[in-house]
């Protein structure tokens, strides 16, 4: 059997739900299907804005509005007659999400709400492929994510029960299967006493890459907006090269260091399992796109990846000591509390720098949990750039007019962060 994932990008219109259909009947093949899809468009980003007003208690209904009106007018275009089941659904998952706008309580957990909110793009957006593709003739079934892939309560970045995930899974879906295809939502999961969490944005390849491990999927096809896994994003790059075949521990870490094309995650369950992993483009799904797979190459283009919106914050110890490790104990003991992440660290003799994605609240955290044992500063409005495989060429074609504060190279790969 085969999972195919598909993003925002190829469901933000009524067109792209028609080629949607059209890819699973001439590529999905006679094989069983199971097909995770992403929030329509920008969906996700609409529904955090919508989720900040109401969790402040401002006015939320004109953004509410919006959304809604987005979805209606995509599913009215679908099923034009009026009469689809589709409508009263929709409407049905739109006053419930209202109803918890409305009632978020004042001290409420923020992410755990958040979790609560953010999760109905996909539940809007599967709902409609489910009676489109049906409609189609693609008869399939709607499954709710959040019943297979139960995480604990770590809200925002569930954290899957493996176990007792591919026991349901494999209890239910292949039976589903063997008759019909399936529609399930990226992005969610579910708590043991039923509430919804979320994966981390962009996880939807990752929900993707849990069902295939769960199935021992044949393979796994991510459809993108993309020709497949490129060497640079081409938002900042021309003269972009496509990776025909590239092995998984590439990608992980073309990944890792902030390439946007696929989630961090999703590879491990894919490798352990030697799934393999096609990306692929919906708007010319004939072309042949990238294939991750367990394969090695010698020589490979460089990859040059972004991470945006960074912050390099540096610890030196008061009286001028050196920096031990217990002071960087301390230091990493804050930041796992705070789930800040380290992109990139160096220490020197009486200071130690990371480069952490910018968040303003738990960098604030940060600063008051350390003041007292540490000098703190920091810079904000960094990007890291990464070059993997690196050649002196490429380099240069990074570091040209750029204010660099900081430089670190292995054998592989070569880092900077600058303005
Ligand atoms: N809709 C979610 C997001 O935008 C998940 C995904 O698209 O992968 O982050
Ligand atoms: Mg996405």
């Amino acid at each position: 059997m085969k999972v195919y994932k598909f993003g925002g990008a190829s469901v933000k219109s009524a067109e792209a739900f028609r080629n949607i259909a059209h890819i699973i009947r001439t590529y999905g093949g006679d094989k069983q299907l199971l097909v995770v899809v992403s929030a329509m468009g920008k969906t996700t980003n609409a529904l955090e804005h919508i989720f900040n007003l109401a969790y402040k208690q401002h006015d939320f209904e004109q953004e509410y509005l919006q959304c809604q009106a987005y979805h209606t007018q995509i599913s009215k275009e679908l099923f034009p007659g009026g009469d689809s089941p589709v409508h009263e659904r929709l409407e049905h998952l739109f006053s419930q999400l209202h109803h918890h706008l409305k009632t978020i309580p004042s001290g409420a957990t923020y992410d755990k709400f958040y979790d609560q909110i953010v999760s109905f793009g996909e539940l809007f957006s599967s709902v409609i492929l489910h009676y489109f593709l049906q409609e189609q003739g693609l008869n399939n079934a709607w499954v709710d994510s959040r019943k297979y892939i139960q995480t604990d309560n770590t809200w925002r970045e569930g954290k899957v029960d493996w176990n007792w995930t591919e026991r349901t899974i494999k209890r239910d879906l292949p039976e589903i299967l063997q008759d019909q295809l399936v529609v399930t939502q990226g992005f969610l999961g579910g708590t043991n006493n039923g509430l919804t969490t979320t994966l981390g944005r962009e996880g939807s390849d990752f929900s993707a890459a849990i069902f295939a491990y769960c199935l021992g999927a044949d393979a796994m096809y991510i459809w993108k907006d993309v020709a497949g896994l490129l060497n640079a994003d081409p938002k900042y790059f021309k003269d972009t090269v496509r990776y025909p075949e590239i092995s998984y521990q590439e990608t992980v870490e073309m990944a890792y260091y902030g390439a946007s094309v696929i989630h961090p995650k999703t590879i491990k369950p894919l490798a352990n399992k030697l799934i393999p992993l096609y990306v692929k483009s919906f708007l010319d799904p004939g072309a042949e796109g990238t294939k991750i797979c367990d394969c090695r190459f010698e020589v490979i283009s460089p990859a040059y990846i972004i991470k945006e919106n960074q912050c390099l914050i540096s610890f030196s110890v008061k009286d001028f000591t050196f920096i031990s490790e217990k002071n960087m104990g301390t230091i990493f003991n804050a930041l796992s509390e705070l789930r800040l992440k380290i992109n990139l660290m160096q220490n020197s003799a009486i200071s130690f720098s990371i480069c952490t994605d910018y968040n303003q609240e738990r960098l604030q955290r940060l600063v008051q949990t350390l003041q007292d044992q540490f000098v703190i500063h920091y810079n904000t409005s960094l990007h890291l750039f990464t070059i993997k495989n690196y050649s002196a060429d490429s380099i240069n074609k990074i570091t040209t007019d750029k204010e660099i504060l900081l430089e670190q190279r292995t054998r592989t790969t070569f880092q900077i962060v600058s303005r």
